[in-house]
């Protein structure tokens, strides 16, 4: 899929740099050093920015056994194995209120964004995939891959143990939401604390 309305090079997309749109290289890439990528496809630019562990590619499908649990306004989530054997929640952009070039920047934004992280309380992000290569019949679309917790959010788990003291589980939120606003690379801050509660809490609901 191609970006054909993004003067913007990936690399500072992703980053949320000014980019000066030069070629062939930009010069916030080129004071950075950092690679400087035009190519948005999915099957090549947008995967070159993350390590090649990242590309999960064949290493799951999207097909009868996969469950999808959640359809939010942006994006589907399923429930699958990996080949692997373990389980994955496979998030998968379906933003049909943005013209099609700017839901795949977000997109991968976010991906970028998320795999920068590392907080114990931060689920991580394991890899991404194009849908049309793990779904049959599947259109080009962004997934991100992450482990899948079976515990649900935080809500869910205190309505379900009402015998649990919630103040560590609170603290944790707080380290991660801490952590996140004063990232090295600038403030994250999450738009949705449902969602921040599920992916966060997640290593303490075992403890
Ligand atoms: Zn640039
Ligand atoms: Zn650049």
């Amino acid at each position: 899929m191609e970006v054909s309305s993004s003067s913007r090079c990936l690399s500072c997309s992703v980053r949320k740099w000014r980019c000066d749109g030069a070629r062939p290289v930009c010069a916030a890439c080129d004071q950075q050093q950092v690679p400087c990528c035009y190519d948005w496809s999915l099957d090549k630019g947008i995967f070159e920015l993350f390590p090649t562990r990242m590309n999960l590619n064949g290493m799951l499908a999207l097909e009868r056994g996969a469950q999808q649990v959640a359809n939010g306004g942006f994006a589907r989530v399923y429930r699958t194995h990996r080949k692997t054997g373990d389980i994955v929640a496979v998030k998968v952009f379906f933003d049909h209120k943005r013209p099609p070039a700017r839901a795949l920047e977000l997109s991968v934004r976010e991906a970028f964004t998320w795999h920068c992280l590392d907080h114990r309380n931060i689920v991580p992000l394991l890899g991404i995939a194009d849908y049309a290569k793990i779904c049959p019949g599947g259109f080009p679309q962004l997934c991100l891959v992450s482990p899948w917790i079976s515990d649900g959010n935080i809500m869910d788990y205190l309505k379900a143990n009402p015998g649990v003291y919630p103040l560590p589980l609170l603290m944790d939120i707080v380290s991660a939401v801490s952590y996140l606003h004063s990232f090295r690379h600038g403030p994250i801050i999450h738009g949705d604390l449902k969602g921040i509660i599920a992916h966060m809490a997640v290593d303490q609901l075992h403890a």
